[in-house]
């Protein structure tokens, strides 16, 4: 199926909603340049606020800078009611918060981040996963991206009225399947990502037959990249879906033995990378994050691994390369490093691009092609290991304005504010050739 034609017909719909917006080369340029059209702008405005003081809406604050409260400027000939309607139905998509129902922030903050993932909104969106459901081998028979594919699209409604979506529905599914996120205990953002995604995976896996397993090691008289093929082959066996397509990469590892030269290569599927956090304080650039996960290590004493030439325990190297860029790439930095817990949270900021994110560097393959990235959502953590809230900053996949969701609160940030010690969960979308042009 091609991913590409409902992508661009939900996109120009989508895109005539933001047709007034999109052509505003400066808002407040325009707003204070054009004085009658000033009132209509700022009687939108308190409509909406109006509209949105209900007592559990209190604090929702929303970004006007993208929505058509000033959309009046270029529909000069339009009566004035005319202009408010135009403005309320293009209203901008997607802004809307979750309910809290009890330390439910880490779930909220993964929710809008993956709200956010252009490609899978749409495949929620436009129903095209109802024919991928897997009603054989998925224990959850569907549920469970139902329910997240509901409260999704309750995030995009189409209709004007604000809202925050309740997520109770969806909780009882991801308990169902991951018991162990029942209750209300506050739990980790990106163990949660991991189980969510591994659920709506299942939901949709083509894999509708378990197949046999294959007892046989893979030859390791093949070339890397025909070992790398013949793994990931073995890995679409059993685990094969749209969720798969997008967030699943290959990670090489080589092990080295450093007594006879001979090294091992394995190739395993990675959902993201998890990246030590090198120092403790100060200012760090992703890229030395990056530097320490790929970096030979020494595996000695009781970590020797047992060489496949010698036939031995020897010292050996190990160090990661990345084979399979996925199209979404998930980057966690472990401020919560098990080793590091008792000591703390780790808050270092970790400088981080927001465009042009160059993984060329730790490719397998120098000719590697579609490394560079764009961040397009993150997951925040403030506060500390045992108490904290969960947050997260989106670009809005049809406007590109960021957003800071914080459970029913929406509010415009600027793109500099994006970067903090309390980025955690980062996620990066392959540069495509249109986002070149
Ligand atoms: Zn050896």
């Amino acid at each position: 199926m091609s991913s590409s034609v409902h992508k661009s017909s939900l996109g120009n719909q989508i895109a005539r909603k933001y047709i007034l917006d999109l052509s505003a080369s400066s808002p407040k340029l325009q707003r204070s340049a054009i004085s009658p059209s000033n009132s209509v702008g700022s009687s939108l405005n308190s409509n909406s606020l109006s509209r949105r003081s209900r007592p559990d809406t209190n604090h929702h604050v929303r970004d006007y800078s993208d929505d058509e409260s000033s959309s009046g400027e270029r529909t000069n000939s339009y009566s004035q009611s005319t202009i408010r309607s135009t403005a309320a139905s293009a209203k901008t998509l997607g802004l809307n918060g979750l309910k809290n129902i009890g330390n439910t922030c880490f779930m909220n903050s993964v929710i809008q981040c993956l709200s956010n993932t252009r490609w899978l909104l749409e495949y929620l969106k436009k129903d095209m996963y109802l024919r991928d459901i897997n009603t054989t081998i998925s224990g959850m028979k569907g549920a469970l991206i139902k329910a997240f594919a509901e409260v999704i699209k309750e995030l995009w409604s189409e209709d004007s009225s604000d809202r925050v979506v309740n997520t109770v529905s969806l909780k009882s599914q991801i308990q169902r399947f991951a018991p162990r996120f029942m209750g209300y205990a506050q739990q980790d953002a990106q163990e949660f990502l991991r189980y969510l995604l591994e659920g709506l995976h299942e939901d949709v896996n083509r894999v509708t037959e378990k197949p046999k397993p294959i007892l046989t090691e893979i030859d390791d008289n093949l070339s890397d990249n025909e070992k790398a093929q013949e793994s990931w082959r073995r890995y679409l066996r059993l685990d094969n879906s749209k969720i798969v397509d997008h967030f699943v990469g290959q990670l090489k590892s080589t092990l080295k033995c450093t007594y006879c030269g001979h090294s091992s290569v394995t190739f395993d599927p990675f959902w993201d990378l998890s990246l030590p956090i090198p120092q403790r304080t100060g200012l760090l650039r992703l890229s030395q994050c990056l530097d320490s996960f790929t970096r030979e290590e020494t595996l000695d004493g009781d970590e020797k691994p047992t060489c496949s030439k010698c036939k031995e325990r020897r010292k050996c190297t190990k160090s990661f390369s990345i084979h399979k860029f996925p199209k979404v790439l998930v980057i966690h930095l472990k401020r919560f490093s098990p080793l590091e817990r008792f000591r703390g949270k780790l808050s270092v900021t970790v400088d981080f691009p927001i465009e042009g994110l160059d993984m060329s560097n730790y490719a397998s393959d120098s000719n590697a092609s579609q490394c560079r990235y764009n961040l397009y959502a993150i997951s925040n953590h403030s506060g500390t290991t045992y108490s904290g809230h969960y947050t997260a900053y989106c670009r809005h996949p049809y406007t590109g304005h960021w957003h800071e969701y914080n459970d029913s609160r929406v509010s415009s940030i600027s793109s500099k504010s994006l970067v903090s010690g309390e980025a955690y969960v980062l996620f990066y979308e392959q540069e495509t050739a249109k986002s070149h042009l």
